[in-house]
């Protein structure tokens, strides 16, 4: 975080030679004519000239310092060549090329700029000045924007007033609209005497066509001053005086509109009151990690409340796989709620939960007869383990009470769900004595797409046989392990597993919270084995990322069980089938069930994976996979999330890593610009490192 009461801008012309170093010398001496602490910096000067020791001097800040001898300047990389900052590097014979990185730029402004608000006292006004235009290249992948995105603060455009000032004003603003960066207006400089009576007319017109089609105000006009042009011609405090008070408009409007911006007081309170009391998914209550504030989302879109849109490549983990706000789930939700949002459904029943249990039975696999509505996932996972429990009691094999999985699965964090999550990635050295302990068979290596290797069912089967008189189910997440591990495995696998819990004469739960309705290309991932659990979980797709609602699925023979001697299943949450959910639900398997998902997964599948595939040869990957609509880079160590997920944001993206682990699991409405915005942005936070 940058300190309090410091305004920062960048200063970035539409072209090289507009007069971007003039405009900033003379808004650093309106700064601090006007009393403000101002510092220039510089981030890349090309075209440096030796001082007498040989040391490399930049020339944009000695301007700046003539005309604001109180402001403070600091300029980081110099190079002597007049050209592209990417150029000039590589034709520099002692430079490495390695810290000319938007990443490491960013960096140590922001440690600049942190160290030296932190010093001083006052208003105080940061100007950066660019290198050329918007696009001017850093290096072979980066550009000036990548630049500015990263550093996020709002740019003041500076245009040179001339025949084609409106052509290259308004490209400049159409990249950083597209770069999500905020720019307050621009400023027009006359870089020569008008010659002709056209030219004048040119020149009147120019601020007020660029500002009426590109919808940013031109802030202030700029003389030709040609004074300036060199330094040893007389009268240039004269001159500056008369730029500093012709730009003092635009010093003026900035303030204005900072002050203005939504990136204020509003936002840091919010912040604030976030950062001491509320807790997040996985976080400290004292050290928590950065959040950012979401103000409304929409198809594939989350927008932040500074402004900033983001495109999804999460669908709030994994659930909006519609997108937001889709209007039909939108209606059923209205509608519901003008009549009945909610009822406990003890001794009571109604349309929505009827509704939604039918087309629930029609979409799942045939055996499924007997559905209960549960209000999370990870209550789904405990229901089905009571299930199981429950079903064994019932028939008096008591002794049946042990669960078996694979390492490597997630089931939620609730106590039971807990105690079948992976052990170690797990939460199980937190809990250790307190969770149920369960049996673990190794994770099958086995991948999804290579040919099937009986060797890795083989564990499995052994730790069954032996434990077959005290099991009393397998519990797993089919083909794809979500949370555990990202882990796509072979349909050769589920299928043993179903034939060896025949054979052993133990339940089935197949855990499709993650995987239900599509995500993996199939309706349901145990398709893919073509087998049928007894017990079935499902929830996230289900009311389409709406509102919290979850299922467990059970067979007749499973209901009977469970039900014999009269016995009644003993949980019954407040908000089991909640009306509300129960409709938004319906709602959702409606669209599931018009077919328009296959096409859609299929999409982006490959989208996912030609856009993931040029990420397999960077740097630290250690894997690369897609299955449907989930595509998976898998790094070789743990990730900086929260600098990684920092870049994400700067480049108009929401991921969230975790682990080893940067995925996608889009909402399916992501179009094919969105899949491509997505993958563009995993691979160039690799290929900057920036996960480091
Ligand atoms: N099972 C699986 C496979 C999951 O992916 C999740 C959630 N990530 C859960 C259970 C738990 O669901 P919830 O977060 O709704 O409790």
């Amino acid at each position: 975080m940058l300190p309090d009461n410091v305004l920062c801008f960048c200063i970035v012309g539409t072209d090289t030679d507009v007069g971007k170093t003039v405009v900033t010398a003379a808004l650093a001496r309106a700064a601090v004519t006007s009393g403000l602490r101002a510092l220039v910096i510089k981030p890349v000067q090309t075209g440096s000239i030796p001082d007498a020791q040989g040391n490399l001097q930049a020339p944009d800040l000695a301007l700046c310092r003539e005309a604001a001898p109180g402001a403070d300047t600091h300029s980081l990389l110099q190079f002597a060549a007049a050209c592209s900052p990417h150029l000039a590097a590589r034709l520099e014979a002692r430079y490495d090329g390695k810290a000319l990185t938007a990443h490491n730029l960013a960096n140590e402004i922001n440690r600049t700029v942190r160290e030296w608000g932190d010093a001083e006292v006052g208003r105080k006004l940061v100007l950066l000045e660019g290198a050329g235009g918007l696009l001017t290249p850093l290096g072979a992948s980066e550009t000036l924007g990548d630049l500015l995105a990263l550093l996020d603060w709002p740019v003041l455009l500076v245009a040179t007033n001339r025949l084609g000032a409106v052509n290259h004003a308004l490209l400049s603003l159409e990249a950083l609209h597209s770069r999500n960066l905020s720019c307050p207006g621009f400023i027009m400089t006359e870089a020569q005497e008008a010659r002709s009576e056209l030219e004048q007319t040119i020149r009147r017109d120019n601020p007020l066509i660029t500002a009426s089609l590109g919808k940013k105000p031109c802030l202030a006009e700029l003389s030709h001053l040609p004074n300036l042009k060199a330094p040893d011609l007389p009268d240039r405090e004269v001159a500056w005086d008369q730029a500093a008070r012709e730009l003092a408009p635009a010093l003026k409007a900035v303030g204005a509109w900072q002050s203005a911006s939504p990136k204020t007081s509003d936002e840091t309170d919010v912040l604030r009151f976030d950062r001491e009391h509320l807790w997040h998914p996985y976080t400290s209550a004292l050290h928590p990690t950065r959040v950012w504030e979401a103000a409304s989302s929409s198809g594939s879109r989350i927008r932040l409340k500074n402004g900033r849109e983001l495109v999804d490549g999460m669908a709030s983990w994994w659930c909006a796989i519609h997108g937001y706000r889709h209007p039909a789930l939108m209606r059923a939700l209205k509608a519901q709620a003008e009549t009945m949002p909610h009822v406990m459904f003890g001794g009571l029943t109604h349309a929505p939960a009827v509704r939604l249990g039918r087309r629930l039975l029609d979409m799942v696999p045939a055996a499924l007869e007997h559905v209960f509505f549960a209000d999370s996932g990870s209550v789904a996972v405990e229901v089905a383990l009571k299930m199981a429990l429950q079903y064994w009691q019932a028939k008096g094999e008591t002794r049946r009470t042990r669960i078996l999985t694979i390492r490597g699965g997630y089931h939620g964090d609730t106590l039971g769900a807990m105690s079948v999550c992976d052990p170690e990635n797990g939460m199980h050295s937190l809990f250790s004595g307190i969770l149920p302990t369960q049996i673990f068979a190794p994770r099958p290596e086995c991948r999804f797409d290579a040919p099937y290797d009986p060797a890795s069912e083989q564990a499995f089967a052994e730790v069954l046989t032996t434990h077959a008189d005290s099991m009393a189910a397998v519990i797993l997440e089919p083909i794809v392990q979500g949370a555990g591990g990202m882990w796509f495995y072979h349909p050769g696998f589920l299928r043993r597993v179903h034939a060896l819990c025949q054979q052993h004469g133990c339940l089935l739960i197949l855990d499709e919270i993650a995987t239900g309705f599509g995500r993996t290309g199939k309706l349901f991932a145990c398709e893919h084995a073509d087998i049928e659990p007894d017990i079935l979980c499902l929830g996230k797709g289900l009311s389409g990322g709406v509102l919290t609602l979850a299922a467990t699925l059970a067979t007749r023979n499973v209901a009977e069980g469970v039900s014999q001697n009269g016995s009644a299943f003993m949980h019954g949450p407040t908000f089991m089938a909640n009306p509300l959910a129960c409709a938004v639900a319906e709602a959702s398997l409606e669209l599931i069930a018009s077919g328009a998902w296959r096409a859609d997964v299929a999409r982006l599948e490959a989208g996912l994976r030609k856009g993931l595939s040029r990420c397999a040869h960077q740097p630290g990957v250690a894997d690369v996979r897609v299955l449907g609509a989930i595509g998976v880079v898998e790094m070789e160590r743990e990730i900086n999330v929260e600098r990684l997920q920092t870049f994400f944001v700067t480049r108009g993206v929401w991921i969230r890593p975790f682990g080893k682990l940067i995925y996608l699991m889009p909402p399916y409405v992501a179009t094919d610009d969105d899949i491509a915005t997505l993958c563009s942005a995993i691979h160039c936070a690799l290929a900057q490192e920036t996960w480091r």
